[in-house]
């Protein structure tokens, strides 16, 4: 039987600590369940500059959607300011 999701997106919006932007950090998961991504360390960079270490968990929210795929995508990315970088490195 075949599912209509193969992967699961995770939308994580942190909140910079010396500019307060908006930073939304991006990730796949093959869970649905927000307990996956929580204890994934990421490291966004803020476009003033600023880069620290975040935990899933320390997220202010956490959007999960559906994201069917033929392959296996495994890419992170972050976006800021309306640009959304994959692959950057920065998300690990
Ligand atoms: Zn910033």
């Amino acid at each position: 039987m075949k599912t209509d999701a193969s992967l699961y997106l995770h939308i994580l919006p942190f909140q910079c600590p010396r500019c307060q932007t908006p930073i939304l950090v991006w990730t796949f998961s093959p869970m649905r369940n927000l307990e996956s991504v929580d204890a994934t360390p990421f490291e966004p960079r803020c476009s003033c500059g600023w880069t620290g270490r975040w935990l899933g968990a320390q997220a202010r929210s956490h959007l999960v959607l559906p994201w069917s795929a033929t392959q296996n995508l495994s890419a992170e990315g972050v976006a800021v300011e309306g640009a959304i970088e994959g692959d950057t490195g920065n998300a690990v």
